[in-house]
């Protein structure tokens, strides 16, 4: 059996996060806490993380994931739901076989030199310190995951869900194997899916080119951003409403650079608008193109090898990279006089998103996915309100994505990822496609078969993620009770990479929704609200600033303001909020837990004989509770946080703890505060600790050290019940009396603040109040002491007050409080003070007079100069009005 950490007796004087969190920590963990119990008479709450990449350490981003994650599954397992949180990591396919490629690179090894086993064997070894690394960031965060669950994408459970989703999706005709325009990057010598390539606006020309017709010596201009495209033209293609080339369409041309002989088509696709109006259709290398030549029946010729550099097809121009081609190519036009004109031209140019190289339309075999089936029941799943996306705004985002969805295509030319389960017969040339390796082919029995190179998609399993780490396709008990899952909680940058593509596989293989409810978060930027980038060096480390301000301040300065869909500003002085707010509650438990040992009488509170300031800090609570559980409910963490903090710091530490101090000092007859004050602070400490794990979890041990071993039988705040709201404890009577009497309070500090009142000097205060004078009466002590005003007293009539004129009034909510301008100040003193001012302004005023009247400063001074000289001689006017009048208000 685990024993709880040591706590010690004395508290230490502060805070010290870093042995308080490790400790909590592995005492969690060894207890089994993540790790929940199947319990079929209760519905189970479930988030599966969204698996960090395998490719590095945390950043921001994955802290203000798991931040909002554990915020939701502490406080639901606090309430007593079986509660899943799967941690799991992503081989993320090219990512990291760019970050291992990198690493042999300095080591002078190419993969080809390695082979596929090794290298694999070599991103294995990589990818297993990654795992290890991210899974004690996790722990350090406070996660409270269940890491006897934990996956990842290529383990034998998630891979065999891979294959088998391949194969059902193959067998029922949604994946296919066809020559497509894919985006091939160069670079990582793969295709990418549409949503990899980042497209952006850049400079570049448009070159118009003639190529001269095959008959007579007439030309047709065309126009190109690519001018090395040219090498793999098969047509030029014109409108066929578009009168200026009627008479051309039918006809040849040839080519120039490689002198083929080309048609002249006809087809709707081409803007009339653009260049000429006559296109170049390069079929193997542009997406329009491609469909314009499937409809023609045109050749495709692919001019490119994988690395960018031309093929053989490109006649006089192979081997040249592409940009040196584009150079070449245009130096012969000009030279053949064919080069007609080049024009500036922004237009968008695809980048490879991993490694920015610019991306190639290239037409290639790849697998591809048949989205459009998929789509439709996501979409319904969706419109029909079984799944809700927060914020509301992302729906329209993630409807009209899925309305106009186009395939996937999910072949990667890599060696990292999930091998395609695709056999070719050598023999018979047909497809063997099985969840198990196949061994012959299952046409003609043949052992002559070889697996297909590519692998999958790295999206293609994390599309799985929700039912494949719960057991599928094995129809096990964890994907009986955890499935659909609870909430999917992501960033909204990734929601169609991922979201939407595991709602259409989730539907696809089990029949039923992944998960009901999509909580999407905004980014973490920096103070400016500029995107953290290693470029900008704004980057902040998870690590390193929670070794500076503790986890629970960091968690609390993510969470702080937040709410679905908007991006947050993580600065230091939030940070700095975060450990203040940790300091302030070590401190308030530190004053509890010595009057506990000084003043324990019982462990039940007799609610009749509360005073009003027990029966108010009870109802605020009360309140609270209700007001921040429904504001969980909503997914509003921001919100329910500032809540949760400005209850135990603005009323329970700043006030309550306040008036208990005079009660615990005069002790005697007065009832205790002991047993409300660690009600509201061990009940606010529970409320609290899905966002402070660590520091509420050693206060309430601490309480909970000092106090008999009945009173509470839960060993850990993180199995202790979530508070609820009592309705018996409000009292708006209480709330009433004791916010006149922090109002009254308050305003006198004020006062005294305002007349810069030395603190050792008393001042005199009287309060009006009609209706509630009866119930403030017994506080007067109180505020005695907490705004050091003596004599405070509470006279009938206004006919004891001072003159107006001679007093400070402050009209309050439901009082007036008088106080004796003589009480504050010293009124000879003050006198002086204001004769010596008074005489300062009269000389600078009559000064300025002088000077205002002087007709050589008027005639030579530009007009600026005397405008400011009149204002400060207005202003100065104004002010010694205001002095003479309180000099007046002083005279006796
Ligand atoms: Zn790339
Ligand atoms: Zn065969």
């Amino acid at each position: 059996m685990t024993q709880a950490p040591d706590i010690e007796y004395e508290m230490p004087k502060a805070y010290d996060p870093g042995t308080v969190e490790q400790k909590w920590y592995k005492f969690w963990l060894e207890k089994g806490y993540f790790t929940p119990k199947i319990d079929p008479e209760k519905k189970p709450f479930v988030i599966i993380m969204p698996p960090p990449n395998v490719t590095g350490e945390l950043h921001l981003g994955h802290a203000l994931t798991a931040t909002l994650e554990d915020i939701m599954v502490r406080w639901h397992r606090m309430r007593g739901e079986p509660t899943l949180w799967l941690p799991g990591i992503d081989h993320a396919g090219i990512a990291a076989q760019v970050v291992v490629e990198q690493l042999l690179a300095r080591e002078g090894i190419d993969r080809h030199q390695l082979g596929r086993d090794k290298f694999q064997e070599r991103i294995k070894q990589w990818a297993e310190k990654c795992r290890r690394t991210i899974a004690e960031q996790h722990q350090r965060l406070g996660a409270s995951c269940d890491w006897s669950r934990e996956q990842f994408t290529l383990d034998e459970g998630p891979s065999r869900a891979v294959r088998t989703a391949f194969v059902r999706l193959y067998e029922k005709g949604l994946i296919y194997r066809g020559e497509r325009i894919i985006n091939w990057c160069p670079r990582c010598a793969t295709a990418l899916s549409d949503l990899e390539v980042d497209h952006k606006e850049l400079a570049g020309h448009l070159y118009y080119v003639r190529y001269p017709l095959a008959d007579g010596n007439q030309f047709i201009t065309v126009a190109t951003t690519r001018p090395e495209t040219i090498l793999g033209d098969t047509a030029v293609a014109v409108n066929p409403k578009d009168e200026r080339f009627q008479a051309m369409i039918g006809k040849k041309v040839i080519l120039p650079a490689v002198n083929r002989v080309i048609p002249i088509i006809a087809d709707e696709a081409v803007d009339p608008a653009f260049g000429t109006g006559a296109v170049k259709i390069t079929p193997a290398h542009d997406p329009v193109d491609f469909e314009v030549a499937q409809r023609h029946g045109l050749p495709l010729v692919n001019i490119l090898n994988p690395d960018a550099t031309m093929n053989e097809n490109a006649g006089p121009y192979a081997g040249l990279d592409r940009f040196a081609c584009r150079k070449a190519i245009l130096s012969d036009l000009e030279k053949e006089g064919l080069l007609v004109k080049i024009e500036p031209y922004t237009h968008s140019v695809g980048h490879c998103d991993r490694c920015q190289t610019v991306v190639e339309p290239i037409a290639s075999k790849q697998w591809f996915i048949k989205t459009q089936p998929l789509a439709k029941p996501a979409i319904d799943a969706v419109t029909s309100g079984r799944i809700t996306i927060i914020p509301r705004r992302f729906t329209k985002v993630y409807l009209n994505w899925m309305e106009n969805i186009r395939d996937w295509c999910i072949s990667r030319q890599l060696w990292w990822g999930h091998r395609i389960p695709v056999w070719y017969c050598r023999e018979c040339g047909e497809l063997t496609v099985t969840i198990e390796d196949a061994r012959v082919c299952s046409h003609c029995g043949s052992a002559n078969i070889e697996q297909d190179p590519d692998v999958l998609d790295t999206w293609f399993s994390s599309a799985l993620w929700t039912h494949s780490t719960l057991g599928w396709p094995s129809n096990t008990e964890e994907l009986g009770y955890f499935y659909p899952t609870s909430v999917m909680e992501t960033g909204y940058d990734i929601i169609f990479f991922w979201v939407a593509r595991m709602i259409m596989m989730g539907l696809e293989d089990t029949d039923d929704i992944p998960f009901h409810t999509v909580y999407l978060h905004g980014l973490v930027r920096d103070e400016k609200g500029e995107k953290m980038s290693k470029i900008k060096g704004n980057v902040l480390n998870p690590i390193d600033t929670l070794e500076k301000y503790g986890t629970d301040a960091l968690r609390l300065a993510l969470s702080m303001g937040t709410s679905p869909g908007n991006d947050i500003k993580l600065t230091p002085s939030r940070l700095e909020a975060g450990r203040n707010f940790a300091n302030k509650l070590w401190n308030a438990t530190r004053l509890v837990v010595r009057s506990i040992e000084a003043d324990w009488t019982g462990r039940e509170i007799q609610w009749d004989l509360l005073s009003t300031e027990d029966r108010w800090i009870l109802s605020r609570l009360s309140r609270t509770i209700s007001t921040v559980t429904s504001l969980m409910d909503d997914f509003q963490f921001g919100e329910a946080q500032r809540q949760i903090h400005d209850f135990l710091w603005g009323e329970f530490c700043d006030w309550y703890i306040e008036f208990a101090k005079i009660r615990l000092r005069d002790g005697g007859g007065v009832l205790s505060p002991i047993l409300v004050l660690v009600y509201v602070l061990e009940t606010s400490l529970r409320l609290l600790h899905p966002y402070m794990p660590f520091v509420t979890e050693e206060l309430w041990q601490s309480l909970k050290r000092h106090l008999s071993s009945d009173w509470q039988v839960s060993e850990s705040i993180m199995v202790a019940p979530y508070p609820e709201a009592d309705d018996k404890a409000v009292d708006p009577g209480a709330e009433r009396v004791m916010e006149s009497v922090i109002e009254i309070i308050r305003s006198i500090r004020n006062a005294r603040a305002q007349h810069k009142v030395e603190s050792g000097h008393w001042i005199e205060a009287q309060i009006y109040s009609k209706q509630l004078a009866a119930a403030i009466i017994p506080y007067s002590q109180t505020i005695q002491t907490l705004a050091r005003a003596r004599p405070v007293t509470f006279p009938d009539s206004k006919q004891e007050a001072p003159p107006r004129e001679k007093a400070l009034v402050m009209v309050l909510k439901e009082s007036e409080v008088i106080i004796p301008m003589e009480s504050m100040v010293d009124l000879e003193a003050e006198r002086k003070r204001l004769q010596g001012e008074i005489g300062k302004s009269q000389a600078e005023v009559a000064r300025l007079g002088a000077t205002l009247r002087d007709k050589a400063f008027l005639t030579k001074a530009p007009a600026a100069v005397i405008d400011k000289e009149r204002q400060k001689l207005n202003t100065l006017t104004d002010k010694l009005e205001r002095l003479k009048q309180q000099l007046t208000r002083l005279q006796t």
